[in-house]
């Protein structure tokens, strides 16, 4: 593996950050401090029209549908945006996860049916968003557990009668699903059978029985709306059908392993964002009659956030582009990109003092943003657990 970013993926990098620079720094305190309503929904769509312009929103698509965001690509848009707000990450990327169940599954006929609308749709500059709803009120880190268990479940049910699947449950949590104009759906079609008979869906969030039940008010990340629905009697056509039935679980799990590099980008990228508030305020700070960077406590405590934030770009790069994809990789990338997050924002508050506590020093912003992604895309302790479970398959065919 080549441990330098080439040419092409250099001058990517420095688009993204002028583009995060000029396009969503102005916007951070609005997009995080304003409630969900009209004045907030501008500044969302306004950034997203700008995203278009740069290709991100078809940039997550399969490469014959002319996507440009496969591995390593999607670490650095990753990055770069989280770096100024990891909630406009998730508005911009949220629809990668969206489209993914329907990637992993080859399945061309869906695929034509639904991939050239968010071409078409980006180059007009209002882009289609795609969201992903997996979790239900009941259903949590359930739906991670290993194939073949019997305690994940699914409560939302799909009848099948005719032509048409008939969807009824509920979703928590669901990224963009307020903004969105499609959310891959899972559900079961026999309750009885569990987990094997789980199954993805297509569905339009203008379908009839559709609903928003509620966007959540969020600790962080609140440029993206997070959001409980509910599907009454959602009527989609069999062609909405992703791959087979029972499909389900696979596709789940295979859409987050593509996923969860570019998350665990995400965090180097808040890690990064609070570090450099840090390491500048450091050589400004005057205490003990010398700046305080020459304390050598907090030279340990910088030393310290930059090793990890190093270590966690390249485990992203690396789980970005294995192939095939390893689910055991990306999950490692997710757990130690959030988790150095989470440990380089709040030493970034400790390096700032009582200042670093105070909103208006934007450092405890990356504290809030990087706590969810410890929670999102799985939580921190399930990714785990995908680790651990590839260690022991590992071990079972040693002896
Ligand atoms: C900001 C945000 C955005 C999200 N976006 C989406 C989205 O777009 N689509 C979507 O479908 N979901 C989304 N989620 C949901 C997210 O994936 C779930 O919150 C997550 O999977 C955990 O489920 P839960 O909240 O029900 O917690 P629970 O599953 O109830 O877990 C509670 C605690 O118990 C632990 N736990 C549970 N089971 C085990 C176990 N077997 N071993 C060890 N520990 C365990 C968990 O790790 C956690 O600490 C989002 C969540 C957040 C916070």
């Amino acid at each position: 593996m080549d441990f330098e970013l080439n040419e092409q993926q250099l001058a990517m990098k420095k688009t993204m950050r002028d583009f995060a620079e000029r396009e969503i720094k102005p916007r951070v305190q609005d997009l995080d401090q304003m409630p969900s309503g009209e004045d907030k929904s501008k500044h969302q769509w306004y950034i997203l029209g700008k995203a278009c312009e740069l290709g991100l929103m078809s940039g997550f698509l399969p490469r014959q549908y002319g996507g440009t965001l496969g591995g390593v690509a999607a670490c650095i848009v990753g990055e770069e945006v989280s770096a100024i707000d990891a909630g406009v990450g998730m508005l911009i990327s949220t629809s990668g996860l969206g489209i993914a169940p329907v990637a992993v599954s080859g399945d061309k006929a869906v695929m034509d049916r639904f991939f050239p609308q968010l071409v078409e749709a980006e180059k007009a500059g209002k882009p289609i968003l795609w969201s992903y709803g997996i979790t239900e009120p009941e259903a949590g880190s359930d739906v991670e557990d290993e194939k073949g268990s019997r305690t994940a479940r699914l409560s939302t049910i799909a009848r099948k009668e005719g032509d048409y699947y008939i969807i009824n449950g509920s979703k928590q949590f669901c990224s963009i699903a307020s903004m969105a104009k499609l959310i891959s759906v899972f559900a079961t079609v026999d309750k009885a059978r569990g987990i094997d008979a789980w199954t993805c869906f297509v569905v339009p969030t203008d379908s009839p029985g559709f609903s928003i039940e509620r966007i959540e008010n969020t600790m962080g990340n609140r440029a993206s709306p997070t959001c409980a629905i509910s599907l009454d009697n959602v009527k989609v056509p069999v062609e909405n059908r992703v791959g087979e039935e029972n499909q389900g679980w696979f596709l789940n799990r295979y859409s987050l392993a593509y996923s969860r590099p570019a998350v665990g980008a995400a965090g180097v990228g808040v890690a990064r964002g609070a570090y450099e508030i840090a390491l500048g305020y450091a050589s400004e700070r005057f205490q003990g009659g010398k700046q305080i960077i020459e304390h050598q406590m907090i030279q340990q405590m910088l030393a310290d956030m930059a090793i990890q934030i190093e270590a966690a770009r390249l485990l992203s790069y690396k789980a970005a582009s294995s192939r095939p994809i390893s689910d055991k990789l990306s999950s490692m990338a997710k757990v130690f990109g959030t988790d150095t997050a989470v440990n380089v924002s709040i030493d970034a508050i400790q390096i700032l003092g009582g200042y670093g506590y105070m909103r208006d020093y934007g450092v405890e912003k990356y504290l809030r943003d990087a706590k969810g992604a410890q929670i999102m895309e799985g939580t921190n302790q399930m990714n785990r657990i995908v680790v651990a479970e590839a260690i022991m398959k590992e071990i079972s065919y040693q002896y």
